[in-house]
């Protein structure tokens, strides 16, 4: 890392001023500043240079404090009040020259150290992992040749192309631009966008005033640039930052915050009781040190130390599970709030539709017959052709398609035609542009025509309407009647209300590169355009609304053909549904009531801008709902933002918006958003199965010790047979459930209440419910081996001893199959089809099987051999426990 603060060396040449860390590149002349970086803006760098900066350099990315060694996380390991319980435990042993015990608590100490090591370090590791796949490329030239790169492994010197909407990947100085607009409030707090250019900027300005600097972590709002890359990674005015602040918030999630609040009640609560039943065995005469020892095993397998970690790994899995799916969610919390999502705000194209778009049919005034020769055909062409930032490009021998897949559809639509696009561009160089943003829906270009100049746009109808003051028909240009007007505006309804997307083509001809490209302009024809749903949606619409979610649709599209699609996708089943439309939509500050219900009501809204959008969310939210958001442009990133889950697609997004949002969807589709929905509510819920677990297994030991110690009854269980089912019941079987595959019926109930603690109090009782049958269970198998196998007087103790201990894990070990949902046949259930708690409990029973063979551990843990008929009726009280557990949860006396 030290390597990586370092700035780039000014060359003896140049005497610079320096600030704080490197040189002042911005108040360099474009070329000395190439000069200086060692760079051809032309070719970029070569491939040996990128090899020999990258060695110095190091990786492009901020270092993360949070970042722990493998050792460092072994060691943190030792580092709880757990652990400093067991060595006081084993010191005392070792003090009263118990060797055997001293020796077993510090192997368990160990065990109990690989284990949490073992899931911290696969967390971490996953985390990793994902980190990976949520790092976005960067377009770089090297060697001549413009490619996509992970913008990590940019180098100091790269020449760099950013577009609209990309995150700066690395501090730069420009050196060619086109109306670039830059939004830097990631650095400098100022959220009005700045515009940037080449310009040469004198020393000494601030950091805000250097026009010329593009900073990493902030992001390009319009236009585009080329810049040179003058500091990476640490080295940055973010990496500055960065590292000044390197406090690092492990940013805990809601649930592991609750958690851990969680645990530490249980810590006292654990420690009140033990305090008694310390106090109960002296006063029954029992031995202080083996009361003590007992107490310490005892608060070591109640209080669920681990929990947090468990749930941490969990969450981290879930993850792992949804990216295979092609969700990248960047967040762990996040996995916990798509478990309560109970709105999805979607947009349609893309994401409920599959953009490929194809022109359908073009309608232009005049008789249809002479369509595709007449002088409105020909300009339509040219403005799919011309008014386009869209690319048909051969990638090593195959056609390859590049920008707005709308666009990409008019230029498929040309070439169709026979259109020579290169030729087209070449002879006519767009001089200036008006870009597309859904607020203006809106896009216009200025090109070079013969002598003169002429302007293409394209956009939605009523947009284009006007800013039209005549149309071209047949015999001329004229001036448009408003009969004219409202026969297109009816046409564009037609066309839209059968679902397919329509744009209207305007253009002028001027003599001048000068003033506005987007008024007086001839109106000359509609292309209706089809974007067929995904076939998967249905489906995914049908899950969402048994799953108690409301499916919302936002589009910036026609509000009839915003129907037409809902109907085919089942959003809404009536020709009646309410439209909401973006011009209706009134600031939501002083919105009335009855306005806002009639939000809250409505399933789809059409012609709405990213602002209106901002706007539902806060007052979806307002209204208690967890709600979803997709987005892909650069200004839907405040309603990203606003969202609790900003969805972002990962195909046809922008970069800032998958920066911004908590998840990204690789295959841009919906269904993927409701995979990821039923995945959060399937690892909330296996989380919410291991706690319940691992505190009725916890209290039940706690209470049999309890009741045998208040009993005064001679067949106590050891401190080191405690801490033998702790390790045996507690880890396994509780990791295992919480990789547990969903209840088919899970996306059948409602989301999860946001607002419901993860143990409520109906799952308070059940655990103690619980914990009570395993007790009476264990202690009962004790009075039943006794009566009826009738042991010897010196056998008493052992059997009693080895029945309480065998009953008490089997109980556990069982138990784990009453952790299926509630109201689901107790062989059918999600638990008992889980493959890994089978495995776990067989594991299980191998390790105690071992502990009953091998000699030295049996010695270990005081256990002797045990007969036949004991260990049946052991197995025997077990399952009549689990039995009536069953039967409790089939009444719906306990359960969640
Ligand atoms: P959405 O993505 O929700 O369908 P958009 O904001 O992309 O909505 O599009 C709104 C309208 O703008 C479309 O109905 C179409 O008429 C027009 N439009 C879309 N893309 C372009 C484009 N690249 N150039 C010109 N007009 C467009
Ligand atoms: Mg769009």
């Amino acid at each position: 890392m030290a390597g990586m603060a370092r700035g780039i060396a000014p060359s003896g040449e140049y005497t610079m001023k320096k600030t704080r860390h490197g040189t002042d590149y911005y108040a360099l002349e474009v070329a000395a500043a190439a000069h200086l970086l060692k760079t051809d803006l032309e070719q970029g760098l070569t491939a040996h240079e990128v090899q020999v900066r990258a060695a110095r350099y190091g990786l492009n990315a901020i270092a993360d404090a949070k970042q722990r060694s493998a050792l460092l996380i072994f060691l943190t390991q030792f580092k709880s009040p757990i652990v400093y319980l067991l060595v006081f435990a084993a010191g005392l042993s070792i003090y009263f020259e118990e060797w055997l015990d001293g020796g077993a608590i510090l192997v368990v100490i160990l065990i109990n150290a690989l284990i949490g090591f073992y899931m911290e370090y696969q967390a971490s590791r996953s985390m990793d992992a994902l980190k990976k796949l949520t790092v976005l490329p960067a377009k770089v030239m090297r060697g001549g040749v413009l490619n996509e790169i992970d913008s990590a492994a940019i180098v100091p010197g790269d020449v760099i192309f950013l577009d609209a909407g990309d995150m700066i990947p690395a501090d730069g100085r420009i050196f060619k631009s086109n109306q670039l607009i830059v939004n830097e409030s990631a650095l400098t707090g100022e959220s009005i966008p700045a515009d940037k250019d080449e310009a040469t900027v004198p020393a000494g300005a601030a950091l805000a005033d250097r026009k010329n600097m593009l900073y990493k972590g902030t992001f390009s709002v319009k236009g585009n640039a080329w810049i040179m890359v003058t500091a990476t990674a640490m080295s940055t005015e973010l990496g500055q930052i960065a590292s000044m602040v390197q406090t690092a918030d492990q940013a805990s999630t809601p649930l592991e915050k609750k958690l851990q609040r969680f645990t530490k009640t249980l810590i006292i609560v654990t420690l009140v009781l033990l305090a008694l039943i310390f106090l109960a065995g002296i006063i029954n005469g029992k031995n202080v040190l083996e009361m003590f020892e007992t107490s310490i095993a005892l608060a070591v397998a109640a209080i669920p130390e681990g929990l947090p970690i468990v749930a941490t790994m969990a969450l981290a899995q879930g993850m792992m599970k949804m990216a295979k799916h092609k969700v990248i969610v960047k967040k762990l919390s996040a996995v916990e709030t798509l478990g309560g999502t109970n709105v999805i705000c979607t947009d349609k194209t893309g994401t409920l539709t599959q953009n490929k778009i194809a022109v359908a049919s073009m309608q232009i005034p005049g008789t249809q017959e002479a369509a595709t020769t007449s002088k409105n055909a020909e300009i339509i062409l040219h403005t799919g052709i011309l008014c386009s930032t869209a690319e048909l490009v051969q990638k090593k021998g195959k056609p390859k398609e590049i920008g707005d897949p709308l666009e990409v559809g008019l230029l498929n639509f040309a070439v169709k035609q026979g259109a020579d696009i290169a030729q087209l561009r070449q002879d006519h160089p767009k001089l200036s542009e008006e870009a597309f943003t859904s607020e203006t829906k809106v896009m216009a270009t200025l090109h070079a025509d013969g002598q003169g100049y002429v302007v293409y746009a394209k956009g939605a109808t009523e947009e284009i309407l006007k800013i039209c003051n005549r149309i071209l028909e047949p015999d001329g240009e004229q001036t448009m009647p408003d009969s004219s007007r409202k026969h297109w505006l009816q046409t564009s309804e037609e066309l839209s209300a059968r679902g397919l997307r329509v744009i209207a083509v305007a253009y002028k001809q001027t003599d001048t590169k000068e003033g506005k490209l987007t008024d007086e302009l001839v109106f000359a024809g509609l292309l209706a355009l089809n974007d067929p749903p995904r076939p998967e949606i249905n489906a995914a619409i049908r899950e969402c609304h048994k799953a108690g979610i409301t499916v919302i649709m936002i589009t910036g599209d026609h509000p009839a053909a915003a129907k037409n699609i809902a109907l085919q996708l089942e959003i809404v089943d009536s020709e009646s549904a309410t439209v909401i439309i973006g011009n209706e939509m009134h600031a939501l500050k002083g919105l009335s009531h009855k306005e806002k219900t009639r939000w809250a009501d409505t399933r789809i809204f059409a012609r709405v801008s990213p602002k209106q959008k901002l706007d539902l969310v806060t007052l979806l939210q307002a209204q208690g709902n967890v709600v979803g958001m997709t987005g892909d442009g650069v200004n839907d990133a405040p309603a990203l933002q606003k969202a609790d889950i900003g969805i972002a697609m990962g195909k046809s997004g922008t970069q800032v918006a998958q920066d911004v949002a908590d998840m990204v969807l690789k295959d841009d589709s919906f269904a993927s958003i409701v995979k990821a929905i039923r995945q959060g509510r399937i690892i909330v819920e296996n989380i919410k199965k291991f706690i319940v677990y691992l505190l009725s297994c916890n209290l039940s030991e706690l209470a049999v010790v309890s009741a045998v110690s208040i009993a005064n009854l001679q067949f106590q269980l050891f401190p080191i047979q405690i801490l033998f089912i702790n390790l045996i019941t507690d880890v396994l079987p509780a990791l295992a459930l919480g990789v547990t595959e969903g209840n088919p019926d899970i996306m059948k109930r409602k989301p999860i209440d946001a607002a419901d603690s993860i143990i409520n109090p109906k799952r308070w009782v059940s655990i103690v419910v619980y914990s009570l049958i395993i007790s009476a269970a264990s202690l009962g198998a004790v009075y039943v081996s006794g009566a009826l196998l009738h042991p010897a007087v010196d056998e008493a103790i052992a059997l009693g001893n080895n029945s309480l201990l065998l009953t008490l894990i089997f109980s556990q070990l069982f138990h784990v199959f009453n952790m299926g949902q509630t109201g689901t046949n107790f062989f059918k259930s999600e638990v008992f089809r889980n493959k890994y708690v089978w495995a776990a409990i067989g594991s299980c029973l191998l390790l105690m099987l071992a502990a009953y063979l091998v000699v030295p551990v049996r010695t270990a843990l005081s256990i002797s051999t045990i007969s036949l008929p004991a260990l049946l009726i052991s197995l025997g009280m077990a399952c009549a426990g689990t039995l009536v557990i069953q039967i409790l949860k089939t009444l719906r006396i306990v359960g969640s």
